[in-house]
């Protein structure tokens, strides 16, 4: 028998109808003889909730209480689910990462998936339960229980999805698919159809909140077909997948904007090999992710390192910097918080050129200034001020068309 997962993100738990709503649906592709995995996510705005009461406690909780705090708000909405499909008169058990057998690392509140030993969700299945696990959650070898990342159920769902070979995933949300750029920013973006699971994990890494890019790691690695749609309607929403040949023929697919970061500037290092390495060394070990790293070697033969940070790794990055300027006596250290970045994607740039050309020609024109540049085979990334990041969002996606269809 085919298996499926279906995950539900908070606005599609948010109350009672809702939950009854996505429990319909589930029990709607049991009697259409699927086997049915819901990974849900905890209900509305419960994890914000959840942390600002944390930090009314305590302005720096500790990262094991977030962890353990946090956990409460998908065990909440996968129980209710459970009783949900009960009162429909069918079969369903709710699960925990623990009691699935999900191991992840041991980096609080941002803990990587290793593996998942999915014994426990078979066994349910073959008794003929629809299995209801909880997002975002984990535990390591010894026990500890750890949560995946803000926006990681998601990444729950599309990893459950490679291990039990599952048909396909869907990933129900508030938005009726994957769109050119945010629609609350650009009411005038539009919704793709397809895309490649590289186009996607650019977009969300740089800040596509509509999916976790872990998620789609998993995706492209395992090769699970992925379709994001509205839990409020029937229609169908983008189907995420490997990449197609008339993919190449559109140049940038999506425009995103990061707000919450941060850039670090670190000027007059010595010029010689190994001192990136030993930041980065530092870097890693405080689990900081950076980002958008540029090295540069002034005319007297120092180097600048320049990199940015999401908000939530600032106060641990500050600490490596210190670190590091205990090393090297006389660098200084710049924080510039926050910045912005604005960002072009799609698989199209490998073989079209002006791209650049349009993407900064349209930051010109809003009078947009460029702090800094990166580009990777797929993408076209600038850091620019916070003040700026709608207006310039707006400018490159009307630059590159993306609000006319296509042709
Ligand atoms: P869920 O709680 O279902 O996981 P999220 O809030 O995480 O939902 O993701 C859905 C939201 O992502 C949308 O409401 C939308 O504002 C935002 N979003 C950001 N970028 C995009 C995009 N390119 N396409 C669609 N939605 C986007
Ligand atoms: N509830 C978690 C969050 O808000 C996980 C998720 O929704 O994916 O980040
Ligand atoms: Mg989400």
């Amino acid at each position: 028998m085919d298996l499926i997962v279906q995950k539900f993100g908070g606005t599609s738990v948010a109350d009672v109808p809702r939950i009854n709503r996505a429990a319909r649906r589930a029990i709607q592709a049991k009697q259409d003889n699927l086997q049915v995995v819901m990974v849900v996510s905890a209900m509305g705005k419960t994890t914000d909730t959840l942390i600002d009461m944390a930090r009314q406690i305590n302005p720096d909780p500790p990262r094991r209480e977030l962890d353990m705090l946090m956990t409460t708000g998908e065990q909440v909405s996968m129980s209710l689910m459970a009783m949900a499909i009960h009162a429909h008169g069918h079969e369903a058990i709710s699960l925990t990462g623990g009691q699935i057998g999900l191991i992840c690392d041991s980096v609080h509140t941002k803990a990587r998936i290793q593996k998942i030993d999915a014994d426990r969700i078979r066994k349910e299945l073959a008794a003929g339960k629809i299995v209801i696990v909880a997002g975002f959650q984990g535990i390591d070898e010894a026990g500890e229980i750890y949560t995946l990342g803000r926006g990681a159920s998601d990444t729950t769902a599309v990893a459950l999805a490679a291990v039990l070979k599952a048909r396909y995933c869907e990933i129900y949300t508030d938005v009726d698919g994957i769109y050119t750029t945010d629609p609350r920013i650009e009411p005038r973006a539009r919704k793709i159809q397809q895309i490649s699971y590289d186009e996607m994990l650019e977009l969300a890494s740089l800040g596509a909140g509509v999916m976790h890019s872990r998620a789609i790691e998993f995706g492209k690695k395992y090769h699970v077909d992925i379709h994001v749609r509205s839990s409020f309607t029937d229609s169908p929403g983008t189907f995420i997948t490997h990449e197609v040949e008339q993919m190449e023929h559109i140049v940038v697919s999506g425009v995103t904007v990061k707000k919450d970061i941060a850039q670090f500037v670190l000027v007059g290092l010595p010029n010689t090999p190994g001192v990136a390495a030993n930041l980065f060394v530092h870097v890693a070990e405080h689990n900081v992710i950076v980002d958008d790293i540029i090295q540069t070697v002034d005319d007297n033969g120092k180097a600048s390192i320049s990199f940015t940070v999401e908000k939530g790794d600032l106060a641990e990055c500050k600490l490596v910097v210190e670190e590091i300027r205990r090393q090297y006596a006389g660098i200084d250290v710049n924080i510039i918080d926050p910045v912005a970045k604005v960002s072009a994607v799609g698989v199209g740039m490998r073989s079209h050129t002006g791209v650049a050309r349009k993407m900064f020609g349209a930051l010109a024109a809003a009078q947009v200034n460029i702090n800094a540049i990166t580009t990777s085979e797929i993408k076209i990334s600038c850091i620019i001020p916070p003040s700026d990041a709608d207006k310039a969002l707006r400018a490159v996606h009307e630059a590159f068309g993306l609000d006319q269809q296509p042709a």
